[in-house]
């Protein structure tokens, strides 16, 4: 099996798909492995380390891409990539089959079989490929450090001669992945934290965490967890509680962190115009959310935005990839988990069958076949 594995083109993808450690990986299940150069890049990883570890660098993306079985990326390939593909071939990604329609018509049109890393079952045999958590988990925690960045006072309290310098206050909306991790990272640096969300599994993840739990605790939050682990959209009178209780909450914080979303739909707004209005100058909104519409009103997908009353609404789009050596360590090992399920001693040997294949495939025989996107 001849796997390829080309640089990321999307503009601020510093992530890739494969490290030495993987292709080291890949040629014990017996392939063999084209990367082109300048691969690593964003991710600090020399052309010559790849090819130390067994991997064939190749300079341009044709050569790479020449004969192979398998691609292998971070985002979805680009019109050029996909058109140099031989038929058939295997391609697998973060493809964001939803929103990417372009990319998926064009791996249809070149009679690929396209997986979605995305749409990878949360199933406890797939946790090892589940890309959503790897990369969730960095970007919860990569929040934090913006935060602190952007902020202009210490996260910990420090007692000095000087005098005292008061802990930060951190307040995570939305505790999935991404938000556990900001909270322990949050707490790690000595902030006084607290998190909200819906589902109420979460009140004790918070709390074993250290942090402080609010949430408006009625009948629909009780039932606010779908049989997959997600959280239901709640209803316009839930929202308006909830706007009460954060609302006087969120005046009172020196960073917010948003995390909030629900498949398949528009994230939910959890912090208004006014509530931002309402802010001390210099606090730090993060919204991990911004690209599925954003939890925070005003945030800007790519942009810092200041408003008049010296509030900062984070909105970047890609924190793992701000921390891409470590992104492209866990995501370069969740796809070859994945490479794992259909390569054998060599062979290809692909099941669409198995549950997992089966729910992550997007395109294949030339038709799109995932049923979520075909609608
Ligand atoms: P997500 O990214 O879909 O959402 C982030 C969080 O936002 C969730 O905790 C959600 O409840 C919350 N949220 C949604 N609407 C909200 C609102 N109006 N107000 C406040 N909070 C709101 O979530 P995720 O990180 O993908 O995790 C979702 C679930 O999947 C969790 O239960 C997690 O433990 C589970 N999970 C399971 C596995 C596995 O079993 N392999 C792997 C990863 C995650």
């Amino acid at each position: 099996v001849a796997i390829a594995v080309t640089r990321e083109r999307r503009e601020g993808e510093t992530r890739c798909a494969v490290t030495p450690e993987t292709v080291k990986k890949l040629i014990a299940l017996g392939a063999t492995v084209s990367v082109e150069a300048g691969t690593g890049i964003g991710s600090s990883i020399p052309d010559a380390d790849y090819a130390e570890a067994g991997a064939t660098v190749k300079p341009d993306t044709r050569a790479v891409l020449d004969g192979a079985d398998v691609l292998l990326k971070v985002r979805g390939p680009t019109a050029q990539e996909t058109s140099a593909l031989k038929p058939g071939a295997i391609v697998i990604a973060m493809l964001d089959a939803y929103r990417e329609k372009d990319t998926v018509e064009a791996l249809k049109g070149a009679n690929a079989t396209a997986f979605a890393m995305e749409f990878v079952p949360r199933i406890t045999r797939a946790q090892v490929m589940d890309v959503l958590s790897s990369q969730a988990n960095l970007a919860g925690y990569r929040a934090v450090i913006e935060a602190a960045y952007a902020f202009g006072k210490g996260f910990p309290m420090m007692m000095t001669a000087a005098g005292t310098v008061a802990p930060a206050k951190v307040f995570v909306m939305g505790v999935g992945v991404a938000g556990l991790q900001a909270i322990a990272t949050a707490r790690r640096l000595g902030a006084v934290v607290t998190a909200t969300d819906v589902r109420p599994a979460t009140k004790e993840q918070v709390e074993s965490l250290g942090a402080k739990f609010l949430a408006v605790e009625d009948e629909e939050f009780r039932n606010a967890q779908t049989a997959g682990g997600y959280a239901k959209p709640m209803s316009p009178e839930y929202q308006a509680k909830q706007a009460v209780l954060t609302g006087e909450h969120i005046r009172k914080q020196d960073i917010v962190i948003t995390t909030a979303l629900i498949p398949g739909r528009a994230a939910p707004v959890l912090v208004s115009a006014e509530q931002v209005a309402s802010m001390k100058p210099g606090s730090v909104l993060i919204d991990l959310a911004v690209e599925a519409g954003g939890n925070v009103a005003g945030a800007k997908a790519g942009e810092v935005v200041t408003t008049a009353n010296g509030v900062s609404i984070v909105g970047y789009t890609n924190l793992p990839g701000r921390i891409a050596a470590d992104a492209s360590a866990l995501y370069a090992r969740n796809l070859v988990a994945f490479v794992g399920l259909m390569v054998k001693d060599g062979a290809l040997t692909l099941d669409l069958e198995d549950e997992i294949l089966k729910a992550a495939v997007v395109t294949h025989g030339g038709a799109v076949v995932h049923e979520g996107v075909k609608g």
